[in-house]
């Protein structure tokens, strides 16, 4: 009797304190939530990419392969802490730049593909990159529709093209046009923001 009230509660408050963080996500009433879909709370724990715990569901087998039903748009800041490390955090969701020859993959010449280390959609295959002299990872082309760009007037009189992860929106650099061929495009790009993958 004694150690079943003991161990129960501690099991509730976790399990609410879960529930907590998806109705901050996903407009769920606010009621006791053992009612609502174990789906959704089995992708929240898939979320948690630091958790030790990630082999519950057939649902973070989706989120290893980046095809789940997260929808990263929808993540607040607060998630993205969680996930990311401070730097990470900083160039993806606030539009940071790392300092040349600093990141992990600016002279990087491994085989494989960089994802994105947001959300894991491959971005870029090492046989596009090239040495840009910038110190910064350079691809001329990308992996598909994988990311797209958008107008950035953040710097006066200099109109740059942002470009972002199509999945998530994880800022990743920017694209110029003084690339190689086939494309003439050099899109430099944040080591930050990638996950090398190396081919097997
Ligand atoms: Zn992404």
């Amino acid at each position: 009797m004694a150690s079943q009230s003991l161990s129960f509660p501690t099991a509730h408050i976790t399990s609410n304190r879960l529930i907590q963080k998806l109705h901050s996500k996903v407009l769920l009433w606010p009621s006791r939530a053992h009612t609502k879909p174990s789906r959704i709370s089995s992708s929240i724990r898939a979320m948690g990419s630091s958790a030790s715990s990630q082999s519950q569901h057939a649902d973070s087998i989706e989120y290893e392969a980046g095809t789940g039903t997260i929808d990263y748009k929808s993540l607040s800041d607060e998630e993205w802490k969680k996930r990311l490390t401070n730097e990470q955090f900083y160039i993806t969701r606030q539009k940071g730049t790392e300092r040349a020859f600093t990141g992990e993959y600016w002279n990087t010449k491994t085989a494989g593909i960089y994802h994105c280390i947001c959300c894991d959609t491959p971005l870029f295959e090492s046989s596009t990159k090239f040495n840009s002299r910038t110190g910064w990872p350079s691809y001329y082309q990308t992996i598909g529709n994988n990311v797209k760009s958008k107008l950035d007037l953040s710097i006066i009189f200099m109109p740059r093209q942002e470009v972002l992860c199509s999945v998530c929106d994880a800022h990743l650099g920017h694209v110029f046009d003084d690339g190689p061929p086939p494309t003439g495009k050099r899109y430099c790009i944040n080591s930050a923001a990638l996950k090398l993958k190396p081919r097997q």
